[in-house]
């Protein structure tokens, strides 16, 4: 079986601090190590289509940058300064096409950079390229690119998860050693626990959305990717922050996620309470493989002094229901400025038609069928005489499980549960049956509802398949610290 995970030697083999340390200390340049990326995404990128888009100009121009200004002798701009990265394709850049994967924005270049890519650019970080998706961040395994499925590189015949399995693709392989990913109801922290790597979904607020290209706005957020806990955290306090551009972003001190992770790589977790969430801890819908890692990252972290305690969340089971109507809503309504008028493709322009008739034209071959089965499913349930039933209804259940997060927290201080039900499943298993595929997102989707942070952390193989099992850790909002403290303890508990 061909497979194509990180290198054991040279610089794509090494950790963003690792990295970073290395630039720092002049041992080797920003140009060495984003030319030694960009040779790794050559070598392996035609299988894995992990990328978009490469833009190995502009990520050298600004290695040179971050070489010029240490050989000046200047302070780094970051403690992450020459370490590339790449970014999932929805987060616009002026100098790189964004298409988040459809067909819709072909040839449209955003006059502007996201905040999200700003901060980058003022941190030294050199964006490698654009990273695939499902189309607009809808689904969970990358099936739904307009540009083909990216493959998970522990297993080519597999998904690396979705929606951004390229970005999670791109760290499995070495071709990146950071990534960024937006997470809507588990598109960071899936592909990364099918993938053995680190996702992190900040909480609700705490990162700037100026410059995404919007699904459902009440529920997604930017967050950092990467193979260890300690870079995961590097990454997640240089994107975020409060901004004048994003009205939902929150005015308050945020805690050290990077303290945080040290603090945890002693890997004692005494004092701490750690809840089993019990609605997601049964046989039933999940593969004995993932159990049974489950189950020994829980005996581990009881082993290293965590109170593990089993909480009762009743309505986690409504998540599914009330997610899959929320979220297609916000997308119904979202999406509709994409009408071939102002962005991208156009088609059926040639002067005979009205101005409706080439808006249809272009959303009918512009959007793939999950993004209009989604959008046909928002306005429904939107319209009058469905409103209340429908979309009322799942904000209601949203209340309750934000209110069973609530309860649970007053008990313990973070959660716990598989990411997944099931190791990467095979490209084309679950494309015929969209609810299928929804079900994967099982543990996923609660906290997004709830506002609240997570994070998936890499919990070694599954015994039956071989494949990659992750962890997912939860924890109130704007505690976004105890995730890094016990992820970190754990990963440094299992090294
Ligand atoms: N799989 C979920 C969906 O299809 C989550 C996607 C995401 O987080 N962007 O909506």
């Amino acid at each position: 079986m061909t497979t194509y995970t990180v290198p054991e030697t040279g610089l794509t083999s090494l950790t963003a601090a690792e990295l970073a340390q290395k630039i720092h200390s002049r041992e080797v340049t920003s140009r060495e190590v984003v030319q030694a990326h960009l040779d790794r995404i050559a070598e392996t990128d035609g299988e894995i289509n992990a990328f978009l888009h490469v833009g190995a100009e502009a990520a050298l121009a600004a290695a040179d940058e971050v070489d010029r200004s240490l050989d000046a002798g200047e302070a780094p701009a970051s403690p992450l300064a020459g370490v590339p990265l790449a970014l999932k394709d929805v987060i616009v850049t002026t100098d790189a096409p964004t298409t988040g994967a459809s067909k819709i924005l072909e040839g449209w270049m955003s006059p502007y950079d996201a905040t999200v890519t700003r901060k980058l650019r003022e941190a030294g970080i050199p964006i490698l390229g654009k990273t695939n998706l499902d189309e607009m961040a809808m689904g969970s395994s990358t099936e739904n690119s307009a540009y083909g499925p990216t493959r998970n590189p522990y297993d080519l015949e597999r998904t690396p998860g979705g929606s951004g399995g390229g970005s999670a693709a791109a760290l499995a392989a070495g071709q990146s050693p950071l990534a960024i990913g937006t997470d809507t109801g588990g598109s960071i922290r899936q592909p990364a626990a099918l993938t053995n790597t680190v996702g992190v979904k900040p909480t609700y607020g705490t990162v700037s959305r100026y410059g995404f290209l919007a699904a459902a706005s009440s529920l997604e957020q930017a967050g950092p990717t990467a193979r260890t806990v300690l870079d995961a955290a590097l990454l997640h306090e240089i994107i975020a922050g409060h901004d004048q551009f994003d009205a939902t972003t929150v005015q308050r001190e945020l805690p050290s996620v990077v303290e945080a992770a040290r603090e945890g790589a002693s890997g004692d977790l005494k004092g701490v309470k750690v809840g089993v969430v019990k609605q997601l801890n049964r046989d039933e819908g999940f593969q004995p493989g993932v159990l049974s890692s489950y189950r020994a990252a829980l005996d581990q972290l009881a082993e290293q002094g965590a109170e593990i305690v089993e909480v009762d969340c009743p309505h986690f089971d409504d998540a599914l229901a009330a997610y899959y109507l929320i979220m297609p809503c916000e997308v119904s309504s979202n999406l509709a400025r994409l009408d071939g008028m102002r962005y991208g493709l156009r088609v059926g322009d040639d002067g005979t038609r009205s101005a409706d008739e080439v808006m249809a034209l272009t959303r009918a071959a512009g959007f793939g069928p999950e993004v209009k089965r989604r959008i046909i499913l928002g306005t429904y349930a939107l319209s009058v005489g469905y409103y209340d039933a429908y979309y009322l209804q799942a904000q209601r259940v949203r209340t309750l499980i934000a209110q069973d997060f609530e309860k649970a927290f007053e008990q313990v201080d973070v959660l716990v549960t598989p990411t997944t039900p099931t190791t990467a499943f095979k490209l084309g298993e679950k494309v015929a049956d969209p609810v299928e595929m929804y079900n994967f997102d099982l543990c996923t989707l609660p906290l997004n509802l709830a506002g609240l942070c997570g994070m998936s952390v890499p919990a070694g193989f599954a015994e039956d398949t071989g494949l990659p099992v992750g962890l997912q850790i939860m924890a109130p909002a704007f505690a976004d610290d105890r995730l890094y403290r016990v992820g970190a303890a754990y990963e440094a508990g299992r090294n």
